[in-house]
């Protein structure tokens, strides 16, 4: 194990949360720059499961799409997950980098495209992202998206798709899943459809009017992550939030686009398209072949 660290050098340290920090770092035989997610193992064996499998799934994940996995080994209670580093930064920061200079709708369309075209290999294997956002989006230098972060992700049918453990940010997350139903391939793509909003609109879409719904989600979520709180007030609260109308994306979007954000944000999963159907048969489908 010594071994394999000592073929990189740190950088500099660019993200740190609950599970460790990220760090960029070099590679002292090629001079390339890559990520290393390292994440502390806990004592635990279930637990321990848990943080090995991010670096499982994303091994197994190989598309343009997708930040690449390169390596991952484990020594003294840390999993180092190395992988592709995206220089571009994240979409979130990218989003605010706009103020409220729009997206160009070719822009948008190429990035949707690449971000559906990613999610689909997530899906095609059987696995669930369950964490998709602006955040964990990730740009290269040449301005192409990769999806990130598999912290969260898990094997679709698994048992643990159907825990019903908070999972993802709350902005994010489809409504079958405040109603305690198990996550499926299509809270991806409300995900997805909340992402797509945001690039058309520059602004998260449950947000009407947007202090009293960020404090209300915010606290929301304290609750269910810290005391596991399961007011079902607070669950029907969230239900409305998710089947009332959105404000309405910019009219000088072309009317495609503003159709597939409509199906996406179905309240019942059954109703929206699958990665599938929006990259082959959806009627915005050829707008986004045309920019894969
Ligand atoms: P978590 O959200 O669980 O803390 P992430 O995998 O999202 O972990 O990584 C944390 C942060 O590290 C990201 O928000 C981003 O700033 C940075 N980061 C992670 N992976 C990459 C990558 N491949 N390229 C560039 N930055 C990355
Ligand atoms: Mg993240």
């Amino acid at each position: 194990w010594r071994r394999s660290m000592e073929k990189y050098s740190l950088v500099k340290v660019i993200g740190e949360g609950s599970f460790g920090r990220a760090v960029l770092v070099r590679c002292k035989s090629s001079q390339e720059k890559y990520v290393v997610k390292e994440i502390q193992l806990p004592k635990n064996q279930s637990k321990l499961e848990n943080s090995r499998r991010e670096a499982i799934l994303l091994s197994r994940m190989k598309h343009p799409n997708i930040v690449a996995f390169r390596e991952a080994f484990e020594a003294d209670e840390l999993l180092w997950i190395v992988m592709e580093y995206c220089s571009g930064g994240d979409l979130l920061q990218r989003i605010k980098q706009q103020k409220s200079n729009q997206f160009s709708v070719d822009n948008i369309l190429k990035w949707f495209a690449e971000m559906c075209a990613g999610a689909k290999h997530i899906h095609d294997q059987r696995v669930l992202h369950r964490d998709l956002k602006s955040k964990n989006i990730f740009l290269t230098d040449n301005g192409t998206v990769k999806l990130g972060d598999f912290g969260s992700a898990c094997i679709l049918n698994s048992s643990k798709a159907y825990a019903h453990a908070y999972v993802g940010t709350p902005y994010y997350v489809a409504p079958e899943i405040w109603d305690n139903k198990p996550y499926n391939n299509k809270s991806d793509v409300w995900s997805l459809g909340c992402v797509l909003y945001e690039l058309c609109t520059l602004r998260h879409p449950v947000l009407p009017p947007p202090h009293f719904m960020h404090s209300v989600v915010c606290c929301v979520f304290t609750l269910f992550s810290c005391v596991q709180f399961q007011a079902s007030s607070w669950k029907s609260l969230i239900l409305k939030v998710c089947r009332g109308a959105y404000p309405p994306l910019p009219s000088h979007l072309p009317y495609e686009l503003q159709y597939l954000v409509k199906q996406m944000f179905k309240t019942n999963p059954k109703d929206r398209p699958s990665l599938h159907t929006i990259l082959t048969s959806h009627r915005v489908s050829k707008l986004l072949r045309t920019h894969l």
